[in-house]
């Protein structure tokens, strides 16, 4: 059986594939984030088709993150080895499929790809600042049950466990300026389930699919907190001002 939808390609650089026969001979995109830091990598692209009105690039790996509930997708560049040349307006992730949103389409072969360095190093700070604020709240008996880490509305909620100690704004940022000052290195492991797990230093690690610093040295000093207490639940709410 198929279904209309599935023949709804407007263009396709890869002539004589249809879009179905293209998705039932893919592979997952490799998903070279999950092990490198690296900004930029060679890559294949092996499809790009129009839909919803976006050019959208199908490439056999990436170092750029999709767009996920833990932070935004990345925004960068793809270069063919021909020299044409579009920009990646967004990131996302369907079924196993990496799917890079561009400004206009590219062909198929053999590309050079370049994420924007800034915007991600400010996802990889807030998301690892996520990671150290709930090992913070872990350590004074609060689970941590919720966590955003888009810039504008970071946060992280906790609920009581037996014997929490208060947390205000101050020993939150105390707790901080000691973490950061530790240059404690990201530890990244899979453990025996495959799940990836991410901590700092010898600090818990969490399952985690996100991106982050290398060292906890490479937060800024100026990380403002607010704290609230709400219906019992404390919410720690977090953001990087934007250099002057
Ligand atoms: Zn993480």
């Amino acid at each position: 059986m198929h279904r209309a939808g599935d023949y709804n390609v407007a263009y396709l650089t890869n002539p004589g594939i249809t879009r179905k026969a293209f998705m039932a001979s893919m592979m997952a995109t490799q998903a070279l984030y999950l092990s490198t830091n690296q900004l930029y990598c060679e890559a294949e692209l092996l499809a790009c088709f129009q839909e919803d009105g976006q050019w959208i690039a199908v490439l056999d790996k990436t170092v750029f993150h999709p767009q996920d509930e833990g932070q935004p997708g990345d925004t960068g560049r793809i270069l063919t080895h021909c020299g044409e040349r579009a920009q990646v307006l967004h990131t996302r992730k369907v079924g196993d499929e990496i799917q890079h949103i561009l400004d206009h389409p590219l062909p198929t072969g053999m590309t050079t790809m370049a994420l924007d360095k800034e915007a991600r190093q400010l996802h990889s700070c807030l998301h690892s600042l996520g990671h150290l604020i709930g090992t913070i709240g872990l350590q004074n008996g609060w689970q941590p049950i919720r966590a955003n880490h888009w810039p504008n509305t970071c946060h992280v909620e906790f609920a009581p466990k037996t014997h929490v100690v208060e947390l205000d704004e101050q020993t939150i940022a105390q707790h901080l300026s000691r973490l950061i000052a530790a240059g404690l290195p990201v530890q990244i492991s899979l453990d025996q389930t495959g799940t990836r797990r991410v901590g700092f230093g010898d600090l818990s690690a969490l399952p985690c699919v996100g991106t982050h610093i290398s060292n906890t040295r490479e937060l800024p000093a100026n990380i403002r907190i607010s704290t609230r207490l709400q219906q019992g639940n404390l919410q720690v709410r977090y953001h990087i001002p934007e250099a002057a």
